[in-house]
């Protein structure tokens, strides 16, 4: 096996951050020794070495990786997948101790750093105790993020029933665009049951959300997390003005129970803009929901979610027959309300 790790270099002379990032989690799971040939796209100079090559395979993106066996070459442009595929048996790192964190002094640290050094923060003390809960573009923004830290990670999704089945495909391609599992947190059968018989499928829409959600979002939420001592959330503080206005990029979540003596939530996006975050999605090639492009912004349940119309906030699409202080789900209250 010959292995191929095509880099780039700036126009203007800079590294690319993304190799670089590439490069340290190669080292972190000690395959960088493995790695044949490295060379260099530069963007200055198209007949430099690496450009050629990703002309040769119609690639635009860096890093990217060709692995040459038996006279048949396969390309990977993913680092999740090319690790996953060629080095089955690397060495993954190993789930943090933990402890009780000061989060106090951690907020602190924290602030002001960007999202990906809070992700690789909490990632380097948690590893895989530390979970992320993925439905919208912020959360595959993140686990973009998590996948460069070379550290390992959890990924958890709450499959309500009621998805939009472009969110369904959404939830395939994310699986096998970075090569993780993502596990798929159902509701309890008797209790989905029980609700439905009683009230029939569209209760929320008289009685308001709060009782669906609790049985579909936030019983398998309390669930995923019983399991983790961390979690990050892709939520931002200009989502809901009326209901995130305290949201830190660190704190204990008081509202959930973890495996251990507490539970960190993070926020890496707190401070970010919805801008911010599709500007890295554009940058860095993330997959996103398809209802995105129908003019989706936020986008949660099909019954409870519709398009955005021109120049209306991105929560007032979800339960809009409800007052704008109730357009949460409980998944950040506990409360299901
Ligand atoms: S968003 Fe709507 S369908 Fe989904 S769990 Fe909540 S109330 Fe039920």
């Amino acid at each position: 096996m010959h292995i191929t790790m095509v880099k780039k270099e700036l126009a203007d002379g800079q590294p690319c951050k993304k190799c670089m990032q590439a490069e340290e989690m190669l080292r972190v799971r000690d395959v960088w020794d493995r790695i044949d040939d490295v060379v260099i796209a530069d963007e200055a100079d198209p007949q430099s070495d690496g450009m050629k090559l990703g002309a040769k395979h119609g690639i635009d993106v860096a890093p990217f990786f060709i692995v040459e066996e038996s006279g048949e070459e396969t390309v990977f442009t993913s680092i999740a997948k090319f690790l996953k595929q060629t080095f089955p048996d690397a060495k993954r790192p190993s789930r943090k101790a933990t402890g009780t964190v000061d989060t106090v002094a951690a907020l602190d640290e924290l602030q002001g750093k960007t999202p990906q050094e809070v992700v690789n923060w909490a990632l380097s003390r948690y590893g895989n105790g530390c979970g992320f809960a993925f439905s919208g573009a912020e959360d595959v923004a993140l686990i973009d993020m998590a996948a460069k830290s070379g550290h390992a990670f959890t990924v958890f999704c709450l499959d309500t029933g009621r998805l939009h089945p472009e969110t369904y495909h959404f939830i395939e391609r994310v699986r096998d665009h970075y090569g993780i599992e993502i596990s798929l947190m159902s509701p309890q059968a008797t209790a989905v049951e029980a609700l439905v018989h009683g009230k029939g499928l569209f209760s929320f829409y008289r009685d308001g959300h709060s009782e669906c959600c609790a049985v579909r979002k936030v019983e398998p939420l309390q669930r995923a997390l019983s399991k983790l001592d961390a979690w990050v959330t892709g939520q931002r503080l200009d989502q809901s003005p009326a209901t995130r206005s305290d949201l830190n990029v660190i704190g204990k979540d008081v509202a959930f129970s973890g495996r251990g003596a507490e539970l960190i939530k993070f926020n890496p996006l707190a401070a970010w803009s919805s801008a911010q975050v599709w500007a890295y999605i554009r940058e860095e090639r993330v997959p996103y929901n398809e209802l995105h492009d129908q003019g989706f912004i936020s986008i949660g349940c099909q019954p409870c979610t519709r398009a955005s119309r021109p120049g209306e906030h991105e929560r007032a699409a979800r339960w809009w027959w409800e007052d704008e202080t109730q357009r949460e789900c409980g998944l950040h209250t506990g409360a299901g309300d």
